[in-house]
Formats: C-alpha cells, sequence, structure tokens
C-alpha cells in the first residue's frame, strides 16, 4: 500500500529528526510526514488534515498523553479508520497493554531500531494472515523484531 502521510505524535523534538531519518525510505516512496507534540496537537492537526493513513503515537506527553488521545478517539468517534502505532517505554507493559486495549492496532517499543519500526509499520498494513508481499529480502523480519508487535487476533 502506499502510505500518503505518517502523523508523528511526539513530544521530544529530537525523535522528531530521528524519525525523519528512520522514514527517509517512506519520505522517498513520496510519503509525507507530519508531526505533533502531545495529543491535542494530534487532534488539531488531524482536524485540519485528515488524510493521514497511519499514526505514531508516543505515550508520556505534556497536555495530551497518547493514552488519553486513544480514549478521547474512541469517546468522540474520531479517526478511528486511522491505524496507531503505540510507542511505549521499555519495563512500561502496562502502557502496551492500555494502548491496545484503547484501539492501538500495534505498538513499538522504545529504544528501537529502524529494522522494529518499518516491520511493524509493514505489519500494519500487510496482515501476517493476508498474502505476504516479498518482504522476506530483508531477513524473516517476525522473528527479528522483539520490540514490536500487533494487536492479537481476537
Ligand atoms: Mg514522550
Amino acid at each position: 500500500m502506499n502510505i500518503r502521510k505518517i502523523l508523528i505524535v511526539e513530544d521530544a523534538a529530537l525523535l522528531h529528526r530521528l524519525y525523519d531519518l528512520l522514514l527517509y525510505a517512506y519520505k522517498r516512496a513520496g510519503t509525507k510526514l507530519a508531526f505533533a507534540r502531545n495529543g491535542r496537537e494530534a487532534l488539531d492537526t488531524l482536524a485540519q488534515a485528515p488524510d493521514v493513513d497511519l499514526i505514531l503515537l508516543d505515550v508520556n506527553m505534556p497536555v495530551m498523553s497518547g493514552l488519553e488521545f486513544l480514549e478521547h478517539r474512541r469517546r468522540h468517534g474520531v479517526f478511528e479508520r486511522i491505524p496507531v502505532i503505540i510507542v511505549t517505554t521499555e519495563g512500561k507493559e502496562e502502557d502496551t497493554v492500555r494502548g491496545l486495549e484503547a484501539g492501538a492496532a500495534a505498538y513499538l517499543k522504545k529504544p528501537f531500531e529502524a529494522a522494529d519500526l518499518h516491520h511493524i509499520i509493514g505489519r500494519v498494513f500487510a496482515p501476517a494472515d493476508a498474502a505476504a508481499p516479498p518482504r522476506a529480502a530483508a531477513g524473516s523480519a517476525d522473528e527479528q523484531a522483539p520490540n514490536a508487535g500487533t494487536q492479537p487476533t481476537r
């Protein structure tokens, strides 16, 4: 799938730079990146430009946290068609569980490597039970990304 735009919601400006670098291949393929510094800014950004195909959502942010953003989204029924990858911190397993329960499609744990990020984006857009695209060139990604996972099928 061609991902038109990814919204990155993260309060640390340094990580905006990092995402920009790690998503270079997507940018070359035409994906636009948008940035917000907390959940409230993300809601404002989405209200103005809802043409977002994926949200990368930090948990710990001022003003409105990632979990609060997910709860707001569910309560108000807004932007629910956009898949969310929640970005949690190592050792905070409860955030991962709460994020998935609150509607995140997948999670990624900080610190992560480029391969983890690319893997989980690929998984969100090409679920394991769909016809698998030839992603195996980079190795069996399923076995190589202990820092990321998708919502278990229920
Ligand atoms: Mg943060």
